[in-house]
């Protein structure tokens, strides 16, 4: 009787086991990857850092595009620097007495984006 129902637990662990072992099976299967996609994760592991060139006015700068510092692209001027201070300036200033007129000030603004 012992016997019976010692070979009764044995099989139904035997039979937990074996289910066990399949799924875990079918999970390895489908968590692999194809070559397709291990291929394009790793298309980013040869990728670089932002590359910066020093300028001839000593400013580092995006290659092929122009100094922000001296608005010189090629050795001449294609971005006027002084115009541009000059037009954030004004947004900036604008900015300021709109906030004044709306009954804010640009730190209750920072406060409350702070705590949103
Ligand atoms: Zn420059």
């Amino acid at each position: 009787m012992a016997r019976a129902l010692e070979r009764a637990r044995a099989e139904s662990f035997l039979a937990d086991w074996r289910e066990i072992c399949i799924i875990l099976c079918h999970m390895v299967v489908r968590m692999r990857r194809n070559h397709s996609q291990t291929a394009k994760r790793r298309s980013h592991h040869g990728i670089k850092g932002a590359v910066l060139a020093v300028h001839e006015c000593g400013a580092l700068h995006v290659p092929h595009r122009a100094c922000p510092t001296c608005g010189k692209y090629n050795g001449r001027v294609v971005v006027d620097i002084v115009a541009r201070a000059k037009k954030e300036a004004r947004r900036a200033k604008r900015k300021q007495t709109d906030l004044r007129e709306s009954g804010q000030t640009s730190e209750t603004k920072e406060k409350t984006a702070a705590s949103a």
